[in-house]
């Protein structure tokens, strides 16, 4: 079963020491969901040498290997001129999951080659037409300065502290949106193991010079101190699974010893490792963080593995279901933010019509999947209005119909823990369903998590629309405006205002 994923020798020492894959797990997950099933491909592996393929040039070899293999990629133009603009890495063990007998329609082809019609076609020719390498590099150069690489306002969202020496700290690598969480994009978590062409955090993964960037631990700790509010903090990126052992160690130790960081209870790390480089989970270096991670739930502090699977297929292969296992012994609780995709978890019929039920079934089989792995189902949510926004999302109508129809149908213990959700400045919004007022349609809509929390006890109104994709963009029901939109404006002027008069106050205190 692991022969065609080309798994390192300790990879299968530690699944066969570790008891990682029982059969009759394998067989039953098999058995169940058969057309998602990855253990039992008959074809040998088509990547064997490299570990990673990178950017135009390992795209480029991907091509020539797959060629070799009797398999031609077309429309190569569009997916270089998508690369040059986002960027492109892939690892072996995520391209040899693919189904390449049928690979058009595999999730994992997918969520990494980047496919025609997600740059608009004039755009590519303007690429394709180029006459040199310069006004080729051009071209991308413009197509770069329309992207939109941070959305909901979130370099309001950057911490700071006005230290004991009366400096001022500003966490650069940091965002603090809503009282109980803080987010680090650590300096070591830059990157990821592969990259998604929907990726709202492309300026991060093509560093862009307003990234977020985290290099010093210990400004983490002071600013944790000073906000007793903060229960979680979640290492993020890139990917928040590339932190090495002594990085981590850094930041959680103190949380263990310092009396003045027991408000923390909870150490997540956001990584999508489970799918994309399963491998690195299972390798002895990897346990050190396994025991460190153990010792934080040891000492009462909760370490969550928070992976973005969106289809079974995403984890029904040997080594992501090895590494889910292997997470779990050591303590570690496994949970599933998903996002709900076009092309990879949600689809459209040969009409152009959002496909309800195939869509549907695809979140029902994978709520049963992930409970079956014992992953807690976090929440679905929609693509951001970043990057190639159109190519990805549906109108919230069809996906609150999705959604419904998936929430009726699973056991309660293994729904997602919240709505269909999406993120903007105010908050994480959740979409309820429709109702009816005074004989219209409505969309009740509700925040998970808001820049105020007292916002979350509110349920308002949007009107009904078909066609909407993003519900910031929804039309308030029976008012010109939300009722937190004035404060939110307040909310956001302050922070700007507040940020500015402490580097105005720490520029005069440096002359
Ligand atoms: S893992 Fe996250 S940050 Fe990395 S490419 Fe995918 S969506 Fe972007």
């Amino acid at each position: 079963m692991v022969k065609r994923y080309h798994l390192g020798s300790e990879a299968v020492r530690t699944i066969n020491n570790e008891n990682l894959l029982p059969p009759g797990l394998i067989q039953r997950l098999h058995n169940n969901y058969p057309k998602y099933s990855g253990f039992f491909y008959e074809d040998d592996a088509i990547f064997k040498d490299k570990e990673h393929y990178s950017g135009l040039k390992g795209f480029r070899e991907i091509v020539q290997t797959l060629k070799e293999h009797g398999i031609e990629l077309t429309h190569i133009k569009d997916r270089e001129f998508f690369i040059e603009v986002y960027r492109f890495l892939a690892t072996r063990y995520v391209l040899n999951t693919i189904d390449w007998k049928n690979y058009e329609s595999d999730s994992n082809y997918q969520l990494v080659f980047p496919q025609p019609g997600m740059i608009h076609p004039d755009e590519v020719k303007k690429y394709a037409d180029a006459p040199n390498e310069e006004a080729r590099k051009r071209v991308v150069e413009d197509y770069m300065h329309k992207t939109n690489p941070h959305d909901g306002k979130q370099k309001l969202n950057k911490p700071w502290y006005i230290n004991d020496e009366g400096h001022l700290e500003i966490l650069e690598g940091s965002q603090h949106k809503y009282p109980p969480v803080k987010l680090i994009l650590d300096k070591t978590t830059q990157t990821c193991f592969s990259f998604c062409t929907y990726c709202f955090r492309h300026a991060q993964v093509r560093g862009d010079e307003d990234m977020f960037v985290q290099r010093e631990v210990v400004q983490v700790h002071e600013y944790l101190k000073r906000h007793k509010e903060v229960s979680d903090i979640l290492i993020t990126g890139g990917d928040g699974g590339y932190i090495p052992y002594e990085r981590l160690l850094e930041y959680v130790q103190p949380l263990i010893d310092d009396p003045e960081l027991r408000h923390i209870r909870t150490v997540r790390i956001g990584s999508r490792a489970i799918n994309f480089h399963p491998e690195w989970l299972l390798t002895d270096a990897f346990k050190r963080i396994l025991e460190l991670l153990q010792k934080l739930t040891e000492n009462g502090i909760q370490a969550v593995w928070v992976a973005h699977i969106s289809t079974p297929h995403d984890v029904m292969n040997p080594a992501s279901v090895a590494a889910v296992r292997r997470l779990k012994r050591y303590g570690v609780a496994v949970k599933s933010q998903s996002p709900i995709m076009n092309h990879i978890s949600l689809f459209y019929d040969e009409n152009g019509k959002v496909d309800i039920d195939r869509s549907a079934q695809n979140w029902i089989d994978l709520g049963n999947v992930l409970a079956m792995l014992g992953i807690g189902f976090h929440s679905m949510y929609c693509a951001r209005p970043t990057g190639e926004h159109h190519y990805f999302t549906a109108p919230l109508a069809d996906i609150s119909k999705i959604f419904n129809k998936v929430y009726r149908s699973l056991a309660s213990i293994n729904r997602p823990s919240r709505y269909i959700t999406m993120t903007s400045s105010a908050g994480k919004t959740s979409l309820m369903g429709t109702a009816e007022i005074n004989g219209e349609k409505v969309f009740a809509l509700k925040f998970n998590e808001a820049r105020n929390m007292e916002w979350m006890d509110t349920t308002f109104f949007a009107k009904y629309d078909e066609q909407e994709n993003t519900i910031e963009k929804l039309v308030p029901y029976g008012s010109d405006k939300y009722f937190y939109e004035d404060e939110l404006v307040k909310i956001e002027e302050q922070l700007s205002k507040a940020l500015e008069k402490e580097m105005k106050l720490a520029a005069d205190h440096d002359q």
